[in-house]
C-alpha cells in the first residue's frame, strides 16, 4: 500500500495527501479492509502507519483512517471481486468531474472501467455517507472505476496494482477526450463496437498459446 501511494505520485495521479487507498483484509483475524491513514502525505507513509477496518466499524491503527473510509468499505462490500480502491483527484479525470462529464466510448479502453463509459457519481460532501451512496449506485455491478462530481476519480480492481492500473488508465483517458474535445467533436463507439472489445477483453492477458493457425 506505500509503494501504491508512491506510485500514484511518480505517474501524476495524486499530489499531497489528498487520495487514499484500501485493500481487502484476506486473513481470518484481519478481515474487514486496511486503509490508509487521514493527513500523512506519501513520502513520510510507512507500513505500520496503515489503519485496519474490521466488519464492526473497530479501527486498530496509530492514526485515524481516510477521511473517504465510508466509500472504500462500501464500494468492497457491494462488489465482493474487487479487493482494492483506489481514489485520487487527478488533474483531467477530475477536470471533467468538475463539470459533471462522463468519459464517453471515444476510446475503446474505456472499456477497461467495466462499462460502456466511464460515468460521473452525482456530487456529495467529502466524507459523507451520501458520497458512499452516489458511488456505490454508480458503479451498480459491473462498473469499475467512476468520476466524482467536483470531487475526483475512483478505480477498483481485483488486485491492488491492477487498481493503481486502472487509476493511470481512467486519468490517460479523461486526458485524452479533453484534447480530443479541442480538436473537435470526438466521434463515439456504439454499443455493438465496445461490446466486441469487452468480448476481445474477456480472451486477452498471458496464457498458454493455442496450436491452431492465426486468422
Ligand atoms: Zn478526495
Amino acid at each position: 500500500m506505500v509503494d501504491a501511494m508512491q506510485a500514484l505520485v511518480r505517474l501524476g495521479l495524486n499530489r499531497g495527501a489528498s487520495g487514499n487507498i484500501s485493500v481487502r483484509g484476506d486473513c481470518q483475524a484481519r478481515a474487514g479492509l486496511w486503509i490508509t491513514p487521514s493527513g500523512i502525505p506519501p513520502a513520510e507513509l510507512s507500513a505500520a502507519d496503515m489503519v485496519h477496518i474490521d466488519h464492526a466499524g473497530t479501527v486498530t491503527g496509530p492514526w485515524n483512517p481516510s477521511s473517504e473510509w465510508r466509500f472504500h468499505r462500501d464500494v468492497l462490500a457491494a462488489r465482493p471481486e474487487l479487493r482494492a480502491v483506489v481514489h485520487t483527484h487527478a488533474v483531467h479525470a477530475t477536470a471533467l468531474a468538475m463539470c459533471g462529464r462522463a468519459i464517453p466510448a471515444a476510446h475503446y479502453m474505456v472499456a477497461a472501467a467495466g462499462g460502456q463509459s466511464v460515468p460521473c457519481a452525482p456530487y456529495a460532501t467529502f466524507g459523507s455517507q451520501a458520497l458512499s451512496t452516489a458511488i456505490v449506485d454508480t458503479l451498480g455491478a459491473t462498473l469499475r472505476a467512476c468520476l466524482m462530481a467536483n470531487h475526483g476519480m475512483l478505480a477498483a480492481h481485483e488486485t491492488l496494482a491492477k487498481a493503481v492500473w486502472l487509476a493511470e488508465e481512467i486519468e490517460t483517458l479523461a486526458h485524452q477526450y479533453v484534447l480530443a474535445c479541442q480538436v473537435g467533436q470526438p466521434q463515439l463507439l456504439d454499443a455493438a463496437a465496445m461490446q466486441a472489445v469487452h468480448e476481445r477483453f474477456a480472451g486477452y492477458g498471458p496464457g498458454a498459446r493455442h496450436e491452431e493457425p492465426l486468422s
